[in-house]
This record gives C-alpha cells, structure tokens and sequence, in this order.
C-alpha cells in the first residue's frame, strides 16, 4: 500500500508521531538512517530532506555530496520501539542527486534499474522468499556481545521455554505488527541459531524486508539482553548462518518456472534461469557471500554448498528445486548469506538468470547423489564446478563477469571492488590466533 500525504498526516496525528526515522543501505548492506522530528514532515513529502553522501560508505567524494532522499511511501511504517519519548515513523527512501536524477550508488537504485531489464524481457516480477538465519548470543555487563551462546537446543526441538524463544516469539510478533507475513519461525541446527521465514515478495519489497527484519531482530534482541548477529559462521565447528533465497520469475499469467508437461513439471525458462545462476555462479558469490567469513561458511560438513549443482531430490546442492509446484514452483539458491546487501545478491542474481534466458542455457544434469562421496574427476566429467574458497577468489571471478559487473553498474562494481580488496588484504596480513597455536612452538 503507497500510503498518500492525506493518511500519513492522520495516521502522525492519531498515533502521536514525534519522529521521523529515514532509512537507505550503502555498499555494504548496513542501513543507515537520517533522524528528523516531525516538523519536517512536509518536506520529507516533498522530496526535499538533503543529506551529505560523503559520509555514506561508497557514496561519493565531498565535491558531490548533496544527494536528497526521496521516501517510498509504501515503506511507511511506525516502529513499534522506542515510544518513551513519542512514536517514530520510518521510511526506506531512494536517494536523488541534485539534478534530479537517481544516484546510481544507492543499491536500492540499481536493483530498480535491474528490475526494468527483468520487464523489458517479458515479465512482470521477481519473487524473491528469503530465509535469514542468525544466532542469539549472550552480552556482557557492558552490553557487548560475548562468544556464549543462550541455549544447547537443536532443530525444531521442543523444550520448557526460555529467553531465547520467547525473543524469537516477540520478533515474530513485531514483524507481524509491522506488516509481514511470516510463515515459520524456528531453532536452528546450530545452538543459539534461529530462523524465521516469511512470505515471498517482489524483489524490491523483499530487499526491503530484508532490511527491516534485520533491524527488528537486532533491537528486539537487545531487549532480551542478546546480541543477534547475521555474520554467516560465528563460530567453528558448528552450522553457520544462510540466508536461502527461494526465486520465481512471474508475468502476467503466473509462475512463468511452471510447465505441467516438463518431467519435473519444470518450463524452458526455470531451465535457461537455472542455467544462467550456474554459470555466473563464481562471480555472484562475491555479492552473495561478501565477506572474508563468508567463506568459513561454505565448507564440507555444515549443510552449506560447496559445488556449483543443483537438484530437485537432494537439499545439499548450491540449488534445490522444492517439490511444491504451481504457483509455489521455485529455485532455491542455498549459497547466499545474510551478510550480503539484498539489493544487491537480488540484482546479480537476476541478471544471471535473465543471462541464461537470453543465451537459452542448458544446465548441466542434475545430481542427486551426494557430491563429497565423488572423486575430482568423476566431479570434473560431470561438470560440477566448485564455488570460490575464498573472497579473493570471489573477487577474480567477478573482475572477469562482464554480466554482473553491468548488473552492478559501474559506480557500485568499482567502489564494491576497491573496498572489498583492501578488506581481504587487511586479513591477508593479519596474523590469527590458528597460526600461532598451531606454529610458535612448532617452529
Ligand atoms: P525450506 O523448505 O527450504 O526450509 P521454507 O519453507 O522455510 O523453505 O521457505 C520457503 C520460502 O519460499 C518462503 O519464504 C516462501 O514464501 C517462499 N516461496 C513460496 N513460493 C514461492 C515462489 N513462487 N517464489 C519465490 N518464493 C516462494
Ligand atoms: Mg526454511
Ligand atoms: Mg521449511
Ligand atoms: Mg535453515
Ligand atoms: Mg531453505
């Protein structure tokens, strides 16, 4: 619902609005916000809140920092924290440079330019259900997180309650009251793990969500004493965090993955956007995975992927084709985790699939026997190729990718590529506590 400036200024009134929280993401996926008090409301209608971009990761240089946030209205929403000193309204806006054109920086800018080239291709959306994983650890008496995780629970299990649950309850029914339609929220593999799914969306609304949810669970965990993390493997030896992203390509007539007649009841076009995911695999994993512990997650032996394979009997492979079908016929790429910037993992993603589309790729067969039993040259005579190791190698997979560096555009590839080099480098020098347990006396 785009709510008009007639039910904004009612529903201020009503509900007591004292503050206006502005909300956009940078490069590197972390949600900024510009505070105002409500006095400014008309402006914010107005399009005319300026900030300064240079402070913004990835942003601009200071010559050019004017930039002016334009609200998306059917963002609006009144957050359900932090009444004690009057209500806040937030709002994910768009950002504008000062001639009027969108700045192509902004990531939830980029997403919209992808999106288009999805329409010019004959569809009408991209379905985007996100299934975000984190853990819930305990702080300490200054409130900073330590390594100590609330519980010793597992998958599904059901136990006398405790703190943890009853947070993962009170984020449901945030989200809940802000709108989302949230379909399963439950433990995790992993001790302190949660997961909370809701319903698929648009790509652009599904971003959003993203953002907003991970916000809700930040602050409600605080609340319980918790610090709740998406980094994607806080801990060796155990599960680390994902974030699987169920996709669909819809037009006017329905689930365009849909074909009653295909063996898997799976279209042409599931089959070429399959394709084209599998074949910029390598290079999107830099989006998707965008971190130097990203890569301490995609590891043999925690239900993460490690190939490039997909399947539609196995759930281990990168991509898994869910049994529902109909309206429900999705991919389900397993790889991404919740460290990657939404808009971002969502555009490259698409431009790959669209990628395939166009060349009218074939995927390579399913494999539906597990991949860690094989040898490398069964692995090799079946094409299965693996995913990068590492953010290095991530990065020259991408370097190389002329579809998703367009898809990032080159503002975001270039500032994505410079800061993301230099944060592999800082943990290429750095000497870890491994190294010296393993090495200072040995040597
Ligand atoms: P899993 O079996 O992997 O645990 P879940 O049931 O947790 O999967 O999550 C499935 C997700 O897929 C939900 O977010 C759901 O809304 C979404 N989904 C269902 N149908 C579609 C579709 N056609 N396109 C995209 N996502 C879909
Ligand atoms: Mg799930
Ligand atoms: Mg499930
Ligand atoms: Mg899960
Ligand atoms: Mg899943």
């Amino acid at each position: 619902h785009v709510y008009t400036d007639a039910e904004v200024h009612a529903l201020v009134e009503q509900e007591n609005v004292r503050f206006l929280r502005l909300m956009f993401t940078d490069l590197f996926g972390s949600m900024k916000s510009v505070d105002l008090p409500i006095s400014q409301l008309d402006k914010l209608l107005a399009n005319r809140v300026m900030f300064d971009g240079s402070s913004i990761d990835g942003f601009v240089r200071i010559e050019e920092s004017d930039m002016y946030l334009h609200p998306e209205m059917s963002t609006w929403m009144i957050s359900p924290w932090g009444a004690e000193h009057g209500k806040v309204a937030q709002v994910i806006c768009s950002v504008y440079k000062t001639d009027g054109e969108p700045f192509m920086g902004d990531p939830r800018n980029n997403l919209k330019r992808v999106l288009k080239q999805m329409e010019e291709a004959g569809f009408t959306a991209f379905n985007i259900g996100p299934e975000p994983e984190f853990f819930l650890f305990e702080t300490d008496e200054k409130g900073e997180p330590t390594l100590q995780v609330n519980d010793q629970e597992n998958y599904f299990d059901l136990s006398p309650a405790d703190r943890g649950e009853d947070c993962r309850r009170d984020i449901v029914l945030a989200l809940e009251k802000l709108g989302f339609d949230v379909e399963a929220a439950h433990h995790e593999v992993a001790p302190g793990q949660h997961e909370v799914d809701f319903k698929y969306s648009d790509a652009l609304e599904a971003a959003d969500n993203i953002q907003i949810f991970k916000l809700v669970v930040k602050n409600i965990a605080k609340q319980y004493g918790f610090h709740a993390t998406f980094m994607p493997k806080p801990l060796s030896g155990i599960n680390g965090s994902g974030m699987h992203m169920n996709m669909s390509l819809f037009n006017q007539d329905g689930n365009t993955f849909y074909d009653e007649n295909d063996a898997l009841q799976l279209s042409q076009t599931a089959y070429h956007f399959l394709a084209g995911v599998m074949d910029h695999a390598r290079s999107v994993t830099a989006i998707s995975n965008p971190i130097v512990n990203s890569y301490k997650r995609l590891v043999p032996g925690y239900e993460a992927p490690v190939y490039v394979a997909w399947s539609a009997h196995n759930r281990s492979p990168m991509v898994r084709v869910p049994s529902e079908r109909g309206m429900g016929t999705r991919l389900e790429l397993r790889s991404v985790d919740p460290a990657a910037n939404p808009y971002l993992a969502i555009a490259t993603i698409l431009a790959a699939g669209l990628d395939g589309l166009k060349r009218e790729l074939t995927p390579a067969p399913s494999v539906d026997e597990n991949i860690y039993h094989m040898t490398e040259e069964e692995r090799i005579k079946r094409e299965i190729k693996t995913l990068p190791d590492t953010l290095h190698n991530a990065l020259k997979s991408l370097a190389t990718d002329e579809v998703i560096k367009e898809a990032l555009g080159d503002h975001l590839y270039k500032n994505f590529m410079e800061a993301k080099t230099v944060e592999y480098d800082s943990y290429r020098q750095a000497v870890s506590r491994w190294e010296q347990n393993r090495y200072m006396s040995n040597y």
